[in-house]
């Protein structure tokens, strides 16, 4: 069966990453999330003290980011494990703390350069399912299939803070309901890469539907592209 590359690109908390990894799984296909890449740079960035909410030393960040390793293990069991310089960062870099300051740093030319880079490396082959905000317009603008998920910001604010507390963390729905909103902001109008819909992506609004459904949906979409 042929393989192809498939984007999802959408807005914060769409359930992006729970919508690839079933697809990945059921197709045997590798699975990114580049989100957590982002992250994982930004915990870089707030364990060396280059960045605080107050304050952001970019060119400590660009001059350290070549020392930086990421590794992602998938494990054949998902959620992603990812390594930071070695080290097990999966947890940490899903908290507040990174989501609050993580749209900064990925604004930066220099970040988005190297982890575009290893992004594409990891797509040679196909097989791949990527999900963030620039796959289908910047990382494979050749993808066969590109989807930019969406959902109403309510909802998604909703579903992130049931995540969170399920997790054991301590958060408000209204910080939450800030975090995704000013995210959004910040990834649609940075000047480089910014989170727009390409041109020939599907669009899946998910606000009534649930994840089964997708999942049907896309999974016809695949269908008629690879028999
Ligand atoms: O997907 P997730 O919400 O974990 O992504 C965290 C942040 O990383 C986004 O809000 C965005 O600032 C950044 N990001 C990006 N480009 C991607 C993936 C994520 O700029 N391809």
């Amino acid at each position: 069966m042929k393989k192809i590359t498939i984007a999802i690109d959408g807005h914060s908390s769409t359930g992006k990453s729970t919508l690839a990894k079933h697809l990945a799984k059921t197709l045997d296909y590798i699975y990114v999330d580049s989100g957590a890449m982002y992250r994982a740079v930004t915990l870089f960035a707030i364990e060396n003290h280059f960045i605080d909410e107050n304050n952001f030393d970019k060119d400590a960040l660009i001059s350290n980011i070549e020392s930086v390793t990421i590794e992602i293990k998938n494990e054949g069991t998902f959620p992603t494990v990812l390594f930071l310089n070695n080290k097990e960062v999966s947890s940490k870099i899903r908290g507040m703390e990174v989501s609050n300051l993580v749209s900064k740093v990925a604004a930066l030319p220099e970040v988005r350069k190297c982890l575009v880079r290893e992004q594409r490396r990891m797509g040679e082959q196909k097989g791949i399912v990527m999900d963030g905000r620039d796959i289908g317009t910047v990382v494979f603008p050749k993808a066969e299939l590109k989807i930019f998920m969406t959902a109403s910001a309510q909802i998604r604010a909703q579903r992130r803070y049931d995540e969170l507390i399920a997790k054991g963390e301590t958060v408000v729905f209204d910080e939450v309901y800030e975090n995704i909103t000013s995210r959004d902001q910040k990834d649609s109008t940075r000047a480089d890469s910014p989170l727009t819909q390409a041109n020939d992506a599907r669009v899946l609004d998910n606000t009534n539907l649930t994840q089964s459904q997708q999942y049907t949906i896309v999974m016809d979409w695949i269908k008629a592209l690879i028999d």
